[in-house]
């Protein structure tokens, strides 16, 4: 026995036919799983050519190698492709039951490919995997589709699906299971482009036996001991990420208003107590003991009766600092319409405060919005446009493309306030603040994400591997290389980074090797390798695209401005990318341009990728 299935589910959509293949022991054992199994299969399958929303681009459905166990925290699952957004690879994480079913269904990796001729939905149960009519389907919100699948196929259903956002092509649309999303990248896009409304499985919840049970069963039991008192799992049970509103504030990391400034009055009604004021239940994933998800639901004021498990910090900031509004239960109607039309908060919300920007600097009028008056902290106009992006409406279309491409579409300068990397828009985490933060998202090979290398030594003060200045302009490259690793690490569990109090690399390690019975993968030599070969493939994906250095920036003002009023970080800007772009490539064996050198594809047996003349 082991934690692998063993086997890829492929689907052609073009065909309506499935099959079933082995996933080869020399790809689990250099790949080890989940994200890694992504890129290996993205890499392996897909040409430079590829039209992120054409046919041939592949969408793949991973669950890591340790969902659907006993482990504790392994609940999430990965969505890879090419990303309509960035035209380069993307990664987007999402959580609930769903990782586990695909497990119990006999999956470790669900390939689309193709495009069905009309509006489709995937049934896998145990008489095997079925491509669907979801014409009637076609139009529902997430919730709705959800419910319908359940009524068709019985209660044990688990369904991810897309909502109207996807349908229409929006570029930041979500894939969505229960109320948690895989959200960034524009992974629902590519499902939508693919006429897929719904992966749907019907499975009984077998856990799965690891190779080594008992040894495997001491593992978690041992882990569980000290989740059980972890002050961080009881803060996160308690107050899920809201907390972390006030924390970054004081920071100068909460970034304002489309990243002009770090505060603005009125801020505190966004702070953890008035959602514990909303709190109504928690909510978890898969064998997830901290149980982190808050569903709230508005008491008094404009929105009274608004229910939404969230928001949580980051979708607090989109709908709250960057878009100047303080209105708390404006954020939770956002937070649950997002969710309902399968739109990225994340991406949403840097959108919509872009916009309002463009507005304030006279770059956009009403004569370009239908009327609208684009101002800060007007929670209507903010609820009005997330409705118009997802159903491709009116100024909602030109914003729907997301903010590279819409400031090409406006152009008049707007390009300068488009504040994304590689053309996926940025988080919660003010680069100029967190510098190491701001490297990560300048190396990220989806673009700005905070989850590809979250950099928790600038947040909680983590000494790992070393205690760090987040202020300083040269010698942290090489934590922003470090931190990446380890996620990508992680990420072949798929290990959730709220859930990981108490997990050391040992005991990843030990899980592993007890779970696949690869004893390797206890060597920490071994999984250091692994994290670094999946980064490294992913950036190969990259480069093949043609992507490089040119491709690693910020935008010019975090370079340029001064970050006012952020306390101890005012002042602060990224005045060293160069340099920290240098220590960062000199620490993952890149050239001077951000590509591998063939050595390090030696090292990492990534020998077999080539790049033309061109590239080098
Ligand atoms: S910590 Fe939260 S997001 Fe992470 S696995 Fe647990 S419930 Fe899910």
């Amino acid at each position: 026995m082991t934690t692998y299935t063993g086997r890829l589910l492929r689907v052609d959509l073009t065909s309506g036919r499935t099959r079933w293949e082995t996933i080869p022991s020399d790809v689990q054992r250099t790949f080890v799983g989940g994200r890694g199994f992504g890129i290996h299969y993205l890499w392996n399958e897909t040409t430079s050519d590829v039209d992120p929303l054409g046919s041939e681009n592949k969408l793949l459905f991973l669950p890591g190698t340790l969902a659907g166990t006993q482990a504790q925290g392994f609940g999430r699952w990965i969505v890879m492709t090419k990303s309509p957004l960035t035209g380069g690879v993307a990664r987007a994480v999402g959580g609930g039951n769903f990782a586990a079913f695909m497990k119990f269904a006999g999956c470790d990796l669900i390939a689309i490919e193709g495009k069905a001729e009309s509006p489709s939905y995937l049934f896998i149960d145990e008489g095997g995997a079925h491509v669907m009519n979801a014409e009637d389907l076609w139009g529902l919100d997430t919730e709705k589709t959800q419910s319908a699948l359940e009524a068709r196929h019985g209660k044990r259903v688990q369904t991810a699906c897309i909502g109207p956002a996807g349908e229409r092509l929006v570029r930041f649309a979500t894939i969505t299971h229960g109320t948690r999303t895989a959200s960034r990248c524009g992974v629902g896009t590519v499902m939508g482009a693919k006429n897929l409304k719904a992966v749907s499985i019907s499975a009984r919840a077998r856990p799965l036996e690891a190779h080594d049970p008992d040894r495997f069963k001491a593992l978690v039991k041992a882990h569980v001991g000290i989740l059980k008192d972890h002050k961080r799992v009881v803060k996160l049970h308690k107050f899920g990420t809201t907390f972390l509103a006030q924390m970054t504030r004081e920071m100068g990391i909460l970034p304002f208003k489309n990243f002009q400034t770090a505060n603005m009055e009125g801020i505190e009604n966004l702070f953890t107590e008035s959602y514990t004021d909303m709190r109504v239940a928690s909510h978890g994933c898969f064998n997830c003991m901290t149980r982190c998800g808050q569903v709230h639901v508005v008491k008094d004021g404009p929105y009274a009766g608004a229910r939404s498990e969230g928001p949580e910090y980051e979708s607090i900031w989109a709908f709250g600092a960057q878009v100047g509004n303080t209105e708390v239960g404006a954020t939770v109607r956002a937070d649950n319409l997002c969710d309902l039309l399968g739109l990225d908060t994340i991406s949403t919300g840097n959108t919509v405060g872009f916009a309002m920007e463009l507005f304030q600097r006279g770059i956009l009028t009403t004569e370009d919005t239908g009327g609208m008056e684009l101002t800060w902290g007007d929670h209507k106009v903010m609820l009005d446009l997330i409705r118009m992006i997802a159903m491709r409406e009116g100024f909602g279309r030109v914003l729907g493309e997301g903010t590279r491409r819409a400031a090409e579409a406006i152009g008049r300068g707007a390009e300068k306030y488009a504040m994304h990397s590689k053309g996926l828009e940025f988080p919660a985490y003010e680069p100029r603040a967190a510098k190491i933060h701001g490297l990560s998202m300048a190396t990220s090979n989806i673009g700005g994400s905070h989850m590809y290398g979250y950099a928790r030594q600038e947040i909680s003060g983590k000494a790992d591997p070393r205690s760090i200045d987040r202020f300083a302009d040269e010698g942290n490259g090489d934590i922003a290389g470090y931190n990446q690793i380890a996620k990508a690490l992680e990420e072949t569990g798929i290990l959730c980074n709220f859930a990981d109090s108490g997990m050391t690399y040992e005991l990843l390690g030990n899980l592993l090797a007890a779970g696949t019975g690869f004893k390797e993968f206890q060597e920490s030599s071994c999984l250091n390798l692994v994290g670094e070969r999946i980064v490294c493939l992913e950036r190969c994906f990259n480069v093949r695209e043609g992507f490089s250095r040119k491709d690693d920036t910020l935008p010019e003002r975090m370079r340029s401005e001064p970050l006012p009023d952020a306390g101890p970080a005012t002042g602060e800007m990224v005045r060293n990318l160069d340099g920290l772009l240098d220590e960062y490539y000199a620490y993952m064996g890149y050239d001077g341009n951000g590509i591998p050198t063939p050595g390090k594809l030696r090292e990492l047996g990534l020998d077999y990728v080539e790049f033309n003349e061109v590239v080098r």
